[in-house]
Parts: structure tokens; sequence; C-alpha cells
């Protein structure tokens, strides 16, 4: 199809072809009907797509990736659309694939502990289908509640209890995937070990631009007899990040390790009444779970090494449901921001657990220097930072400056060791971030893996992987050290 086509005229035919091969239903192609799918959780960043698909079934995902891949059209996979890195922002000229009918359970296996589902089911809909058998999948980023299987598995999404069970490329055994080909493929197995090349972790947190997945089995765990939690507080921050090495160092592996700073236990506090101490620099949530026994005996020896650590105070959960309320002040941090500020900003990173005290000090100087305030909560067990700036994008150029901060936050994790995203994906958000991560050569391999899967890159192009001409771009507009990224590269 000639590209040059004006969009109404292009929509036209591409909507025809598609409906040529599929029922009416699948194709949405009236604005009025694809608004609603503009944006995910990067809700800053908008684009109207030019049709959206609502496959019921892999037969029709196969069709539609070959109406697409023989007129050359783009195309977004997308799940519940709560993505925080636009990794489902829509292409004004593309399809998107929604996977919101593909939402049965398809296998539930207890003697194998595994789950058999489709795409769109989602996180905790695995759990609660598994609870009967005393099983749960656990991965449990705390969108849990909307996000899909199939965009955990694109993003290699994490949550509180990763640290101990391991993030979705440790919980998924096998997908199915259909190429841009429209061939459907099989990546790892039910057995331990698959033979071949594991194109499974290759595929997981590929961010829907290798295949579009159609099924996946994940591993299912027992549910501990019992879990209780430890709410540690800290009259400063330093004292309480490097407690959380002190846990580790002590060899001691919790359910949860995460820590909220003051402005967010504030933040949250009156949203949902969690009982924190508010009045602390900054909070730590350690879960331990197992047997009762167990559980006393993780509980006692991290209350022992919290203390050694310097903690001011320490209250444990003495029930299930006071274990939810301590965890549901940082289950609801992010939607709590709103209530403090129009408009917040949510960072990914990840660093050495050794650097967080120097890089939550680096953060508190950005925020005099960008003129911002930040609250910061994190995944502090896996050096997970989430920083949520504060902001407000009817006032001039605050929007600019939160995106200069969150890109000098990401900078401060790479020099530190770390990396710029820990599990929310590159999508567009941090695509200029990547060139500060990566060199040359290693953009190379990420993009021949791409063409290996998708020659013509039809498949959420533009996300994840930035070209060299991107990085010079970049590179124009970030200077770090005095150090100009791809300095042998033209500016223009
Ligand atoms: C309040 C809130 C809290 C969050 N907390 C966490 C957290 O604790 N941990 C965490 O990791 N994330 C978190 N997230 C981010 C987000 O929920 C995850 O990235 C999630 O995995 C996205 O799933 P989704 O179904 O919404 O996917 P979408 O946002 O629809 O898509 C995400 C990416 O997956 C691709 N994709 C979707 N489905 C498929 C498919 N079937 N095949 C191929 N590609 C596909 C899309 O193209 C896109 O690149 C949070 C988000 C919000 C809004």
């Amino acid at each position: 199809m000639p590209s040059d086509l004006p969009l109404a005229e292009r929509r036209h035919s591409v909507a025809a072809a598609l409906r040529a091969r599929l029922p009416e239903r699948v194709v949405l192609s009236d604005p009025e009907d694809t608004r609603p799918y503009e944006c995910d959780g990067l809700a800053a960043y908008r684009q109207l797509p030019m049709i959206v698909t609502l496959p019921e079934n892999e037969e029709q995902v196969v069709t539609i990736l070959n109406v697409c891949r023989e007129l050359g059209v783009r195309i977004v996979p997308r799940g519940a659309g709560t993505g925080l890195s636009g990794g489902a922002m829509p292409i004004s000229d593309g399809v998107v694939v929604s996977t919101a009918r593909l939402n049965r359970i398809v296998r539930m296996d207890p003697y194998a502990r595994v789950a058999v589902v489709q795409p769109g089911v989602r996180n905790l809909a695995i759990s609660e289908a598994a609870a009967p058998h005393g099983l749960y999948y656990a991965p449990d980023p705390s969108s849990q509640i909307a996000c899909t299987i199939g965009g955990n598995v694109a993003e290699n999404s994490g949550g509180v209890h990763c640290l101990k069970y391991g993030l979705t490329v440790h919980n998924v055994l096998r997908v199915r995937v259909a190429t841009i080909e429209g061939d459907v493929v099989e990546l790892g197995g039910e057995a331990l070990d698959a033979p071949g090349l594991d194109l499974l972790s290759v595929f997981i947190g590929s961010e829907g631009m290798l295949g579009i997945v159609t099924e996946v089995t994940v591993k299912l765990v027992p549910k501990p007899a019992q879990a209780r939690v430890i709410m540690a507080s800290f009259d400063d921050v330093v004292t309480g990040a490097n407690a959380v090495a002190s846990v580790i160092a002590a060899g001691i592996i919790p359910a949860g390790l995460e820590m909220m700073d003051r402005t967010s236990s504030r933040m949250v506090e009156p949203f949902v009444h969690a009982g924190y101490d508010t009045d602390a620099a900054a909070i730590l949530l350690c879960e331990a779970d197992g047997t009762e026994l167990e559980v006393e005996e993780e509980i006692g020896r991290m209350s022992a090494v919290l203390e050694d650590a310097g903690a001011s105070a320490i209250a444990v959960s003495r029930s299930e449901a006071e274990r939810l309320k301590f965890w549901s002040g940082r289950k609801n941090a992010f939607p709590a921001a709103g209530r403090i500020s129009p408009d917040y900003y949510c960072m990914d990173g990840t660093i050495p657990r050794k650097n967080l005290a120097q890089v939550l000090r680096g953060i508190e100087r950005m925020e005099q220097e960008f003129g911002l305030r930040c609250a910061n909560v994190f995944h502090a067990g896996d050096g997970n930072l989430h920083p949520l700036i504060l902001f407000d994008a009817n006032k001039p150029d605050e929007f600019e400056r939160a995106e200069a901060f969150g890109a000098a936050i990401l900078a401060l994790c790479v020099e530190v060791g770390g990396t710029i995203t820990g599990e929310h994906g590159v999508g567009i958000e941090k695509i200029g971030s990547m060139c500060i991560q990566f060199t040359r050569a290693e953009l190379d391999t990420f993009f021949a893996v791409k063409r290996a899967f998708d020659v013509s890159f039809l498949l959420n192009p533009d996300k994840a992987i930035p070209t060299l001409h991107r990085c010079a771009e970049f590179g124009r507009m970030h200077v770090s050290k005095g150090q100009l990224p791809f300095a042998d590269l033209p500016r223009f």
C-alpha cells in the first residue's frame, strides 16, 4: 500500500482488508471507538491509532498479522494498557492488536503446578483461579488487578514478591507466539530445561517487538501457610537504605523488602490509613513467609538486624488483616501521588543495593536543581527505584523539567553500575537513556535480534531500541560530566 496515501483513505482500505477476513466486531476504525486506546499508563503521550483490532482467538491474531504484513502496516500489541513507558502507545497509521478478548484460563494443573492462560488474562486472575488448589502466581506488579500476563511477559514485570520468587522471566515456562510471518511458534516448555537456544529468555521483556504472545504457561507456587510483615522506622533515609543491605548481608531473603521515604508515607497515609509512622524519614516493610515456625524465626532475625542497623521503631503485623493494611499503603503509593500533586512522573531505575544511600542523596540534590519534589518508593531488596517526580503540567516548562529530572536519575543509576529500567520497560519513555546505557555495538546486536524476528520492522517499531540518529539527538541534549555520548556522530 502506498505510504503517501492520506490517512482516511489508508484507514478505509486497511479496515476493509481486515473486515474481509475477520468478523465485523473484531475491527474498530471509527475514531470514537479507537479513542480509548490512544495512550497507556504514560498518559503524557497520546496518539489516536488508525485501527484497533480485538481478536477472539489465535487464528484471528495470525490473520491480522498476515493482512498487516501484506499491506506493510505497522502493529502495536496491547494488553490492559497499564504500561508506564509508552510500550503500547499507538502509531497514527498503525493497527493496535488488543488482547482484551483473549482472556480465558485454558488449563489449571495443580499436580504439575502450572497454569496455561491466554495473554489477556489478568495477573491477579491467575492467582484467584489457583487459590482453591492452595497455589498462586508469584510475580505481583502493583497493577496486578488490571495488567495482563501478555503485558507482564512483554515487560518482564516484577513486584513486591520478586526478590524471593523471581521476576516474570523466572516464572514463565513456555509462550506461544504469533510471528509477523504468520507462523505460530512455541518457546520454552513445561520440562525443567528446553533444548536449543533459550529464545524464551530473549522473548520475555521484548516489549511487543518480536511477536504477539497468544498463550502463556506459568509456574504456580504453594501459598505459604503464613506471612507477616515488619514495619521499621528510620530517622534518616541513608540509615534505612543501609539497613536494606544489612538484611541481605545477613543471609536473609525476605518475601518482600520495600522502602518508602517520608514524602511517600505522608502522601499515602491519609489515603489508605495503613498505620505508617509518618514522622520517620523512611520506613522499611520486610515480609517473612513460610510455616508458622519459619516466619517466627525469620521475623526475629530480621528485627535484630534492623535494630542493629539503627531502626528507631519496629512494628510487626499481628494478623493477616494488619499485614494487608501495611502493604496497602505501598501498593497504593502511585494513585496517592495524585492527591498531593496535579501530575506525577514515575521513574524506574535499578542500582546495586550498596549504592541506595548514594543515589537517594543524589535525588535529593536534583530536587533543588530541577525545582521539583520527588517521593521515593522502591523495591529496595532488588535495588529497583520508583522515584515519583511531582509536577503540574499546567505550569510552563514543568513537564519538561520533570522529564529532564527523570533522565538525570537514570543517568545516575547507570553511573553507579545500575540500569535504566527495572521492570517498566523502555518503550518510548526511556529510549534516549538507552544511549547512555549501551554502546553502539550493543545496540546493533539488539537490532540484529529484532531483524531476525521482524525483518520489515512492523512490530512495535521505534520503541525500546534507539537508532543512532535518536542517540545523536539525545546526545545533543544530554551531556554527562562534560562527555557527549556518541561524540563521533554528526549532530544535526
Ligand atoms: C499503578 C501501577 C502500578 C504498577 N506497578 C508495577 C509493578 O509493581 N511492577 C511492574 O513491573 N510494573 C508495574 N506497572 C507497569 C505495568 O502494569 C506493567 O508493565 C504490566 O506488565 C503491563 O501490562 P499490560 O497488560 O497493561 O500491558 P500494556 O501496557 O498493554 O503493554 C505493555 C507492553 O507489552 C506489549 N504487549 C502487551 N500484550 C502483548 C502480547 N500479547 N504480546 C506481545 N506484546 C504484548 C505492548 O506492546 C507493550 O509494549 C504498574 C503500572 C501502574 C499503572
